[in-house]
């Protein structure tokens, strides 16, 4: 059965002994994307997924690659070896800390710029939401959602940013319980979310079926290029 695995990147350092968590370093993400190049893997936007839903023309060996965050470091590593390898990525924005740094970890990072945000060439990145203020949405009001998606869409609006709708949940977080649960996807659907990207460590069947919880593979910094192969063709695995 067919399967897309969507990879989920954060941090990327230039120090391969900084490579650890949610930091990945440079030289092992140039591994990785070389490894799929050579295994013959399409990078897709989902605006790509668009135009294969009603023939279910997918390629044969189908990957979304994902970079949450719009971190400088993204910019500066990701960005170049994207292009050096032809790859297709999609990077989410939580557009309240854009020019500033993540505050909501512990604020030594810094976040790309709407300017440099408009800088990436949207053939090598699709820019998804990734919230206003990145808070876990489970903790969060149906209100205090709406109002979080009304500051995205006036964001987007007023700095005229081409954004696919498409959310990366930040933390990967979502209401669990009803009626949260449905009052949660049911506003989604209001704001024209045709895609809810959660972690799960899972990959997705074709054709995509639930939309809202599509599957992230996580992928540490600690990883070995041995373990990026069976997360990419297993997805969660105990053994390793
Ligand atoms: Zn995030």
């Amino acid at each position: 059965m067919a399967r897309l695995p969507i990879l989920m990147y954060h941090t990327i350092c230039n120090h391969s002994s900084n490579s650890k968590g949610l930091t990945l370093s440079y030289d092992k993400l140039e591994a990785q994307f070389k490894y799929l190049v050579a295994q013959g893997y399409t990078s897709l936007h989902f605006r790509d997924i668009e135009k294969f839903k009603h023939t279910n023309d997918f390629p044969e060996k189908p990957i979304i690659i994902t970079f949450d965050d719009v971190y400088v470091n993204q910019y500066e590593f990701a960005y170049p070896l994207l292009k050096k390898y032809n790859l297709k990525a999609c990077f989410y924005a939580p557009f309240s800390f854009l020019g500033g740094t993540d505050l909501w970890n512990n604020g030594t990072e810094k976040l790309m710029s709407v300017s440099q945000l408009k800088d990436l060439d949207p053939s090598v990145i699709e820019l998804g939401l990734h919230s206003f203020a990145h808070r876990p949405y489970s903790s969060l009001s149906l209100e205090s959602i709406q109002e979080d998606f009304k500051k995205c869409h006036d964001f987007v609006s007023k700095h005229k940013l081409n954004i696919s709708n498409v959310l990366a949940y930040p933390y990967g977080n979502f209401p669990r319980k009803e009626p949260q649960k449905t009052q949660f996807f049911e506003e989604l659907v209001k704001q024209n979310i045709a895609y809810g990207l959660r972690i799960g460590n899972r990959l997705n069947k074709l054709p995509l079926k639930n939309n809202y919880e599509l599957n992230r593979l996580d992928i540490k910094g600690e990883d070995s290029l041995f373990k990026f192969k069976m997360k990419l063709k297993f997805g969660k695995l105990s053994l390793f």
